[in-house]
């Protein structure tokens, strides 16, 4: 196992990716923490984790609140002795032309993205500092890359992201902590379910032809990526064994962006 006796957190483990990143952890032998606004959800998630035999805890976090934070990160700490992985994954999409962009909904998303990545990391760091490792993986995009229409706020925090890793992987070099970034395609979870008839909406054409002609028709073979490749490289990310990998973001999206 890749990761035996590793303390994760993942933020916005209820659903989606960050659900499937955690059982992936889980599996590979990391106690995990699954971090969500919706502690029920959370809940449901670390019952069903531990009802196959893995170490799970659920825990009520509202990402971009300062002390729902700490107090999270407190609790982990205290539960287990410390964090090795922190896989800050928590996001939502909001799509508006820009002239039409409610600034109330710009802030929002950028305090979910950008201010729970900072908070979020600041409130780890000590503890991995401490220990002399740490890996903090910050969930992109190929938003993180290319940009798409409507969505603005979106874009600019995913690019943000990847400034922030570069900053964390080498103020974080001197005490064995590492950044990255995963840039996923189009991955159908509620988030993604969402934006479809949104965007049909909002662009004057089908949902079939949103996902054909608008997010998929980048990719090599007009497939989603999946929850599973995500996590795969959220492994690949966590489990590296030295400083060799930091500062880097990798994109998984069928070739929908290629660097
Ligand atoms: P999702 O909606 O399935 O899951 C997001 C989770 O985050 C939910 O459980 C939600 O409760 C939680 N959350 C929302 N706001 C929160 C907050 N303020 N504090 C704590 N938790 C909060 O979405 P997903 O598709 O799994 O997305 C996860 C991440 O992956 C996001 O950062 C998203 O931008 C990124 N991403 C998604 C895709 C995609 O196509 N689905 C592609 C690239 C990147």
């Amino acid at each position: 196992m890749k990761l035996e006796n590793k303390i994760a957190v993942v933020t916005g483990a209820a659903s989606g990716i960050g659900r499937e990143i955690a059982l992936r952890y889980a599996e590979e032998g990391a106690k995990v923490a699954i971090a969500d606004l919706r502690l029920d959800a959370a809940q449901a998630t670390a019952d069903e984790f531990a009802a196959k035999g893995h170490a799970a805890m659920a825990v009520a976090m509202d990402v971009s609140d300062e002390n729902e934070v700490n107090e999270g990160i407190t609790s982990v700490v205290k539960a287990w002795g410390g964090i090795d992985i922190l896989v800050s994954n928590a996001g939502i999409q909001i799509v508006y032309p820009i002239e039409e962009f409610p600034f109330a909904s710009w802030k929002k998303l950028l305090a979910i993205h950008l201010d729970g990545a900072f908070l979020t990391t600041k409130a780890v760091i000590p503890h991995m500092y401490k220990a002399g490792r740490g890996s903090i993986i910050y969930m992109g995009s190929v938003h993180s890359k290319e940009a798409s229409v409507l969505k603005s706020a979106y874009v600019t925090a995913k690019h943000g992201l990847i400034g922030l890793a570069k900053v964390v992987s080498k103020e974080g070099a001197a005490h064995g902590v590492r950044a990255n970034v995963i840039c996923p395609g189009f991955v159908k979870t509620p988030l993604v379910e969402k934006q479809i008839p949104e965007q049909a909406k909002e662009l004057g054409i089908s949902e079939e032809d949103v996902v054909k002609k608008v997010m998929l028709k980048d990719t090599v073979d007009g497939q989603f990526t999946t929850v599973d490749d995500v996590a795969e490289v959220a492994l690949l990310f966590a489990a590296f064994p030295s400083n060799a990998l930091t500062g880097q973001s990798l994109v998984v999206s069928h070739g929908w962006f290629m660097q």
